[in-house]
């Protein structure tokens, strides 16, 4: 069999070697990261830790966390909480009343947040007491959700796959015909796991998410 030229890839791709990556790799890569972001020794920050109260992280550290991880792993993380997404689409009065987080919301959250105990969704469930939930193992389970949809990537044009575009951390290209590609918004992601998770739970969507609703956060 005549060789064929192998594809020309720059020897270091973070975008390809993110997807390579297994979930110990992830875990462990995250880990790190939120334990630079926080000034935090290694072994002072567990898959189970709550960023918020174990951590004591403060929202421009968690800005921080979701940039580093972005340029990390190449991806695009969504912007806004569960609760603010799940308000949107399922309308406010669905998910919340008053202060206090709905049994369908509460639902909704316990649905799209397998990772955190199922004890922590207490009936009357406060609003603001809902970020206590979000642990590293919660950031894990993002940055995975991002990854699968970086690697269902496919070019437009020639259904080859993607690659980092040499010098422009966050930019892709295909691999093959160099068409430019877009990396999945987080926002997206996240609109249509909660549509699903809406689904299974019976509750339907007052609006249907649009693109334009997802760009109006994420264009930070
Ligand atoms: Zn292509």
């Amino acid at each position: 069999m005549e060789a064929t030229q192998p594809e020309q890839q720059p020897a270091s791709d973070p975008f390809r070697a993110a997807l390579a990556m297994d979930p110990a790799g992830v875990q462990e890569r995250t880990i790190t990261v939120v334990a630079r972001c926080l000034d935090r020794k290694l072994s002072e920050v567990q898959l189970a830790s709550t960023l918020w109260d174990d951590l004591d992280a403060e929202s421009l550290d968690m800005l921080d966390i979701v940039y580093s991880l972005e340029r990390s792993f190449v991806i695009r993380l969504p912007r806004l909480n569960l609760i603010q997404r799940a308000t949107d689409l399922f309308g406010e009065s669905t998910i919340v009343e008053g202060s206090t987080v709905t049994a369908k919301g509460l639902a909704v959250l316990k649905a799209s947040m397998p990772e955190v105990p199922e004890s922590f969704f207490q009936p009357n469930m406060k609003l603001h007491e809902f970020r206590k939930a979000v642990s590293v193992k919660s950031l894990v389970r993002v940055v995975e959700r991002c990854l699968g949809a970086n690697a269902a990537l496919r070019c437009k044009v020639c259904q080859g796959e993607p690659r980092q575009v040499p010098d422009f951390p966050m930019e892709i290209c295909c691999a093959q015909c160099g068409a430019t590609m877009e990396l999945p918004s987080g926002e997206d992601i996240v609109i249509s796991d909660l549509l699903r998770v809406g689904a299974e739970l019976g509750i339907p969507p007052v609006a249907v998410a649009s693109k334009a609703a997802a760009t109006e956060t994420s264009g930070t």
